[in-house]
């Protein structure tokens, strides 16, 4: 017999609740645990997955093995092309291993919850159990009600109410320790998983050489990068993250996502280790970075709580319909110089540079090109929504969808439509050196700090035009204007 745990987007053998319960199970049971882990290209297709991503995923997986190794764990990776096949594929596995008890940690977005839980039922009818539970976020979904019992969609007094619910449950800031040595003999009784590669990305997620190079350098793979980092940025960090948090030229963020989003650590552990430094072991008191940053990675947890409440938002609605009917403009032109960085304005060129040849960007950024696409130039926000799912090296649904919906005004808790972010003030307010532009408009790095953000409009003129940058493809003023009226009329529509 043996105990299988299936790996999804928990990367990691410390501090996972399912892993920690397989192996309880294997122990108890006698048997040795094995660890599994499926590749499906079809499912990476169907959500979006970034090459990036999948890079830093298949890195991730060669770190695990060894890891599992040296504890006679085998980590078994197969390629299942079709999605739908996976669940029987890992009937057949089990089957083939002896295995009667399969266990995972619950992933919430529609068709993830729908797979389970069918498997949930066809594995019992085959003699066997499925145990899936909640780990990703720190409060399991559902627990937070509203004094009417609903579910919040506003943060705020979700956020006071997630406080709350931990203070009064500590256990779950509890750490799941990680599996315990299998039984000798593991090693020769399955002596095949022992031997397995991991595949090499599938044909339509791979990086030329170029990209290889240059994304590997920039993230580290594994759980022990995720710790190495989260342990730096508490010693060095944390306690500017208030100031610091805001300005995209200073690296004063934790560069956590890539890891909190394939699992690599744990939002729990995050949250442990940061109030562990603060004196007053409340999250919602004492050292305010830490406070800060307790409240930014209880966003993580806010935005699935919505998914589950409101799973429509996984199937390209907006949360609040009444935005259903937005004339939306399909200037492909307009699009495409989005994408690359060519719009003319500094600020939202560098964001999408940085994107493009790193595969992220810093929030503030986010929420600039994010606004910047759905209301200057009036472009349904569920194009630029795909296009972060498809670079980012973060990509993750839930604080993706979220984060769209909130600067498109569209979704849960968001920034009213009517208040629209001007590209040139959040330009000159959170980037006041042109730093972060030099840096990925070089370009435009011998511009003064004043011409720097908008170059043609200050007297740059002549100096930029050789350079080959962009005029505004649009002017703010006039696309504000037109925002408003199409946001106004889709609603009065809808
Ligand atoms: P830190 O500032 O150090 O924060 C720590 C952690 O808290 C982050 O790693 C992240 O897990 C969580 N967090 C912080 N801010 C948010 C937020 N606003 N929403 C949800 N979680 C948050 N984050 C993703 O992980 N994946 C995405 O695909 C994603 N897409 C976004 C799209 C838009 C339009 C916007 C506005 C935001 C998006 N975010 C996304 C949230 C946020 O921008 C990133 O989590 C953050 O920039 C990551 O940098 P960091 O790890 O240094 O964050």
């Amino acid at each position: 017999g043996a105990v299988v745990h299936w790996f999804k987007m928990d990367l990691r053998c410390n501090d996972n609740r399912a892993l920690a319960l397989a192996s309880e199970k294997a122990k108890e049971a006698g048997v040795p645990l094995i660890c599994m882990y499926i590749v499906s290209p079809q499912d990476y297709e169907a959500h979006l997955r970034s090459p990036v991503r999948v890079d830093f995923m298949l890195r991730t997986l060669q770190v695990l093995q060894e890891d599992l190794a040296k504890l006679d764990i085998p980590l078994y990776v197969e390629m299942v092309e079709k999605r739908k096949k996976v669940p029987d594929r890992i009937l057949e596995l089990m089957e083939e291993w002896g295995a009667s008890h399969l266990f995972a940690n619950m992933e919430y977005e529609v068709d993830e919850l729908r797979r389970e839980a069918h498997m949930v039922h066809d594995l019992s009818e085959n003699g066997k159990a499925f145990e899936v539970v909640h780990d990703t976020c720190v409060v399991p979904p559902g627990r937070l009600h509203s004094g009417s019992g609903n579910q919040y969609a506003v943060y705020s007094p979700w956020f006071r109410s997630w406080v709350a619910h931990i203070h009064e449950n500590l256990d779950l800031l509890e750490l799941y320790e990680p599996p315990g040595k299998n039984p000798e003999d593991a090693r020769k009784k399955f002596k095949k998983l022992f031997d397995c590669k991991i595949p090499d990305a599938p044909k339509n997620k791979q990086l030329s050489q170029e990209e290889k190079k240059r994304f590997r350098a920039l993230w580290p793979p594994g759980e022990h990068a995720a710790t190495d980092r989260l342990a730096k940025f508490c010693e060095e960090k944390i306690g500017k993250y208030k100031e610091k948090r805001n300005i995209p030229s200073d690296d004063g963020t934790s560069s956590l996502s890539v890891h909190l989003s394939s699992g690599t650590i744990s939002a729990r552990t995050c949250v442990r280790t940061a109030r562990n430094r603060n004196k007053t072991k409340k999250l919602d008191g004492g050292i305010e970075g830490i406070q800060t940053w307790i409240s930014e990675v209880a966003w993580r947890d806010f935005y699935k709580h919505v998914l589950v409440h409101w799973p429509f938002v996984c199937m390209n609605k907006p949360f609040k319909p009444e935005y259903s009917n937005i004339s939306w403009s399909y200037d492909e032109d307009h699009f495409q110089r989005w994408c690359e960085g060519r719009t003319g304005f500094p600020i939202v060129d560098a964001a999408m540079r940085q994107l493009n040849h790193v595969g992220y960007m810093h929030n503030r950024c986010r929420m600039i090109v994010a606004s910047f696409l759905s209301k200057d130039l009036l472009i349904d926000w569920r194009k630029g929504e795909r296009y972060f799912m498809e670079h980012l090296v973060d990509g993750d649904f839930a604080s993706n969808n979220g984060g769209w919906g909130f600067s498109a005004s569209v979704g849960v808790d968001p920034q009213p439509y009517f208040r629209i972010f001007n590209p040139l003030l959040q330009s000159e307010k959170f980037d006041p050196e042109g730093e972060y532009i030099r840096k990925w408009v070089p370009e435009l790095k011998d511009l003064d700090d004043k011409e720097i953000h908008d170059p043609y409009g200050r007297g740059a003129k002549d100096k930029v035009k050789k350079t080959g940058y962009p005029e505004q493809i649009v002017e703010h003023k006039e696309v504000r204007d037109r925002a408003l009226s199409a946001y106004k009329e889709g609603i009065e529509s809808g």
